[in-house]
């Protein structure tokens, strides 16, 4: 795939980039590493004025930011512009916390190991590579960005290739915000390229947000070389609508958690697996808001669902459609590709689904939802864990054992009760089963790229 910036909503290519040279490569590696040897000396509290400072540098510039990453992969400017605004608060975030959740904790009683002082402390691990995605362009290196800086690695981030301008805007973010030289670079390089930068032995572990296949290839590669990864792939997350549920709200964030981000996000609710006591009227409501959605130009505030990213995504998606319909599937409303420029898909509603669709297993990268329903409880967990996926869920019920027993039952890394899945700074997120492991956010995601020392004195 070309380094280049196409605009999803005309098909046209903007701007193409040459690759880094290999010897550009090895010199942001080493400049990684020299960065390190500075970063790991520097104190929280200066690791937290950057990170701070860098927040503010994303919010001054959000509105041309916003506009770049519409530009990039097509999201509707109001979620571009939050997106840009949520980052910031994650560097925030890290820069108020990360010295709490890094402190040293003592052994309560040392004389049980016959020391006279034991403790463990968290240490930086040295450049770490993050290969991330196109579909939150600045938000999902953001997240690695801020725990790894603040806990004093340095990052070198492999983006998708069709998001160069965007990588090139959070290259020069850090250093711009104070950061040593070298803190946090880009690397301007396709996927082939990659294998090579995990084999460099300065460069100590690897997050990949993404593809299942991508993630496979990254942590082969990394476990080739005894390297940490942290993995976070794709999901296809079930929206469990029980009879107790307030249907008014289930069917308003049904349709927003299917078509966050055009659909394309790795937490959007993907299957709707509604009661038979509620399905029939769930399903009209669901469908005739989604039949209402305005499917237009990023750039129009009034749009709710721009185009997909990239023509293969929306060729992907379109091909997993009429798979489900070839065998048997009921279009309730959408189903195909609008007669217009740019990579747009009619938002879809399928329900009727035989086992053998695809779409049952498969995760469906945009505005297609697929309908299930179920007989009773015990039946919605079984339909929401039999895909090979495991990283959010929704279950709406006001019965409170039953949100119990759903929270206990459903195979992901989260479970929403009444509300649909967001990431926080404040709460880790990550999968289970094909989704990934290893976790993102909160104090979980921070330690991830750290060395737990113990220390034991005699
Ligand atoms: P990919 O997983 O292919 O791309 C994600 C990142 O991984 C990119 O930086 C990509 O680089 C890189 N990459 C891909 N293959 C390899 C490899 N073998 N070795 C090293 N790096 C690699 O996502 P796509 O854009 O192709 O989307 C395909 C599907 O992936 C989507 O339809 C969706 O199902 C899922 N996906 C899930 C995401 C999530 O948020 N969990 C995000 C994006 C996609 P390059 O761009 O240069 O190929």
């Amino acid at each position: 795939m070309a380094i280049a910036t196409v605009n999803p909503a005309t098909g046209a290519t903007e701007q193409e980039f040459e690759p880094h040279s290999a010897e550009e490569v090895q010199r942001r590696i080493a400049a990684a590493h020299d960065a390190f040897a500075a970063l790991k000396d520097t104190t929280f509290a200066d690791r937290a004025r950057w990170l701070r400072a860098a927040a503010d540098l994303l919010d001054a510039e959000a509105d041309a930011t916003a506009r770049l990453l519409v530009l990039e992969m097509g999201k509707p400017i109001a979620q571009a512009d939050a997106e840009v605004r949520k980052s910031a608060k994650g560097l925030r975030y890290y820069a108020e916390h990360a010295e709490a959740f890094l402190a040293d904790q003592p052994l309560a009683d040392p004389s049980a190991v016959g020391a006279s002082r034991a403790w463990t402390r968290y240490e930086p691990l040295g450049p770490v590579l993050a290969v991330m995605p196109w579909n939150f362009p600045v938000w999902q290196a953001m997240r690695f960005a801020a725990p790894a800086l603040a806990a004093g690695n340095t990052g070198l981030l492999k983006h998708a290739s069709n998001v160069p301008q965007t990588a090139l805007y959070l290259d020069t973010l850090f250093e711009r915000a104070g950061f040593p030289a070298g803190a946090f670079q880009a690397l301007l390089i396709g996927s082939a390229e990659v294998n090579a930068v995990i084999e460099d032995e300065r460069v100590t572990a690897v997050t990949l947000t993404g593809s299942d296949p991508a993630g496979r290839a990254v942590a082969a590669a990394a476990g080739a070389q005894l390297k940490k990864t942290v993995l976070e792939l794709g999901g296809s997350d079930p929206f469990i609508v029980l009879p107790s549920a307030d249907l008014d709200a289930a069917v308003t964030t049904a349709v927003k958690a299917r078509i966050v981000n055009n659909g394309q996000s790795c937490i959007a609710a993907k299957r709707f697996i509604v009661h038979t006591d509620v399905y029939d009227e769930f399903s009209r409501r669901f469908t005739e808001a989604t039949a209402a959605l305005v499917v237009g130009d990023p750039l129009d505030p009034a749009t709710d669902v721009g185009p997909l990213a990239t023509e293969s995504g929306r060729d992907d998606l379109a091909a997993l459609v009429d798979d489900a319909v070839a065998k048997g599937a009921e279009v309730l409303t959408g189903g195909g590709i609008p007669d217009r420029a740019g990579w747009f898909y009619t938002p879809t509603v399928l329900a009727g689904l035989g086992d053998d669709a695809r779409i049952v297993r498969e995760e469906a990268f945009g505005p297609v939802a697929a309908l299930y329903r179920a007989e009773d409880a015990a039946d919605a967990a079984r339909i929401a864990n039999r895909t090979a996926f495991g990283l959010s869920s929704s279950v709406w019920t006001n019965d409170a054992d039953e949100q119990d027993w759903f929270v206990r039952n459903l195979d992901a890394g989260a479970v929403f009760v009444n509300g649909m899945t967001v990431s926080f700074p404040e709460l880790p997120f990550g999968g289970v089963k094909n989704s990934g492991y290893g976790r993102e956010l909160g104090a979980a995601g921070i330690r991830e790229f750290t060395n737990l020392k113990t220390v034991w004195k005699g």
